[in-house]
């Protein structure tokens, strides 16, 4: 059993952690170790890790929803994990070498459907998108404890794939962290019902 938890890089529970949730953080530990392990990709477990920033189950998947919304959360594990439905993920299992010709399929852009692309670029999310990041503007108006308003958007980004805040964060701005994530994956689980629709339709 350690053998197993060190290969996945997570901790032996202290205590018995609520079933579901100890589940959710074991597949997202597992699918980003053993994707690697299949498909050998130093890049991809980069990209992974540079979400990662605690040991143990992250904080974004202890907390119960409902099922929309934990949708929402499952497609920022798949993100986080490059084990997306996107084409950057596609084409390496169908074989489409080069990263570049990897191009979106909902939009003209002409541009790799990466992870950042479907998120913050992607055209045919635009209306979802503009809804999220109305909703989160709004939010931190009077409370941006985490500084949203002057990150650039590589940054928000960052801040919206990672585990959680760090340890120590107090109560409030914990809360406050908490909302965003709800609208993010409300939003993820949209733009992904709309990017399978269309992929189905046309
Ligand atoms: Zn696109």
């Amino acid at each position: 059993m350690p053998t197993l938890l060190a290969r996945y890089r997570l901790d032996a529970p202290r205590r018995l952690p609520p079933l579901a949730a100890w589940k959710r953080s074991v597949r997202e530990a597992v699918t980003a170790v053993d994707e690697d392990t299949l498909a050998p990709s130093a890049a991809k477990n980069a990209h992974y890790l540079s979400f990662r920033s605690t040991r143990g189950m992250p904080f974004y998947l202890k907390r119960r929803y409902t099922w929309f919304v934990n949708y929402g959360r499952s497609v920022k594990t798949r993100l986080r994990c490059a084990t997306s439905a996107l084409e950057i993920d596609n084409g390496r299992r169908s074989g489409v070498i080069s990263r570049d010709d990897r191009l979106c399929p909902c939009c003209p852009l002409q541009e790799t459907e990466t992870e950042r692309h479907f998120m913050l670029d992607c055209p045919l999310y635009s209306n979802d998108r503009l809804t999220f990041t109305d909703a989160v503007d709004d939010l931190v108006l009077r409370n941006d404890p985490f500084g949203w308003r002057t990150m650039s958007w590589n940054q928000r980004y960052q801040f919206l794939l990672r585990d959680g805040p760090p340890e120590g964060t107090p109560i409030t701005a914990l809360q406050q962290w908490c909302r965003i994530q709800i609208h993010l994956y409300w939003f993820l689980a949209q733009a992904y019902k709309a990017r399978d629709a269309y992929v189905r339709d046309y």
